[in-house]
């Protein structure tokens, strides 16, 4: 890792040096957890989890984002390439269904590296779960390595993107991002018990107040990948708790009835299929704790 231009944020800083760009870390890999992750969508977490592996830092540290200790402080713990491919490996004789890299866009050449030498063992998919926020020729560089991506698509207005994610290049960015991810995988596949195999299944969460941004989203998705090849996660989780010192109002409260069904109904109509949460799913405890115990954690 030298200078680092990984992400759009280009921030042209040397990582190697020590210097830390917009995703706040710099030379060395660090994650905060891995171990067998039961809540993500089924075609993942299927029966016996998926194996998530969840990177430090981030390239868009968005202002309500659940893992702020993650993306805005980047708590965890160094490890080598060495290391890395071995917890992949772990990860895969326990039995997991697949390997799930979460928020790994900003470590994307050491990753490059890592795939390259655990993929021929590996007889389980890898997963790409990312914010969506990618640069296509960094994805380049991924294909034939990733089999599964799940990116988030977050918002479709530029002024949203800014406001939330300080990032207004996101729809753009992340429209472009789609049409290679599509472009690698081709269509989804699930195998016999409904465990995901290849493609793109795309997240998206609902926020308070921007109903009519999450419409404009699922008809960016469908001007830009046939909805029939793709698998839509339209998510009604969005708690305030996380929220709470960004200073944004709007964002002080949960989605309603009203406006999740009201883009579920959308989504429907344009023929997505795909995962919808209930909205119980809103809740606080969902998201998983990062303590330091976690990495002990017997596989
Ligand atoms: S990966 Fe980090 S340092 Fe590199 S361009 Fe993106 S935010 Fe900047």
């Amino acid at each position: 890792m030298g200078i680092c231009n990984l992400c759009p944020r280009e921030c042209s800083v040397d990582r190697a040096a020590g210097e830390l760009g917009y995703c706040g870390v710099g030379n060395t890999l660090r994650i905060a957890r891995f171990a067998p992750h039961f809540w993500e969508e089924p075609p993942f977490s299927g029966t016996r989890g998926a194996g998530a592996i969840f990177f430090s830092g981030c390239s868009l540290r968005c202002v309500y984002c659940q893992n702020h200790d993650l993306s805005h402080a980047a708590k965890g713990f160094d490890v080598t390439e060495d290391e890395l491919c071995g917890i992949i490996l772990d990860l895969q004789e326990a039995g997991v269904h697949c390997i799930d890299l979460v928020t790994p866009t900003h470590y994307a050449d050491a990753l490059v590296r890592v795939l390259s030498r655990v993929k021929p063992l590996l007889n389980i998919p890898v997963v790409w779960n990312c914010g969506g926020y990618e640069k296509v020729e960094t994805l380049k560089a991924l294909d034939g390595l990733v089999d599964v991506y799940l990116p988030d698509f977050k918002y479709a207005s530029e002024e949203l993107a800014e406001r939330y994610s300080g990032a207004p290049s996101y729809p753009k960015v992340a429209q472009a991002a789609l049409a290679e991810m599509y472009r690698q995988t081709g269509a989804v596949k699930l195998d016999g018990d409904g465990i995901i195999k290849k493609g793109v299944i795309i997240r998206h969460l609902v926020l308070p107040g921007a109903r009519k941004d999450s419409i404009a989203v699922l008809d960016l998705i469908a001007n830009t990948v046939p909805v029939k090849d793709v698998r839509l996660s339209l998510m009604s989780q969005y708690t305030p708790d996380f929220a709470a010192d960004c200073g944004l109002k709007e964002l002080y409260r949960r989605v309603t009835s009203f406006e999740y069904n009201a883009v579920l109904a959308h989504a429907e109509a344009l023929g997505f299929e795909g995962y919808f949460q209930e909205r119980s799913s809103a809740d606080k405890k969902y998201t998983p704790e990062f303590s330091g115990e976690d990495k002990k954690r017997n596989l």
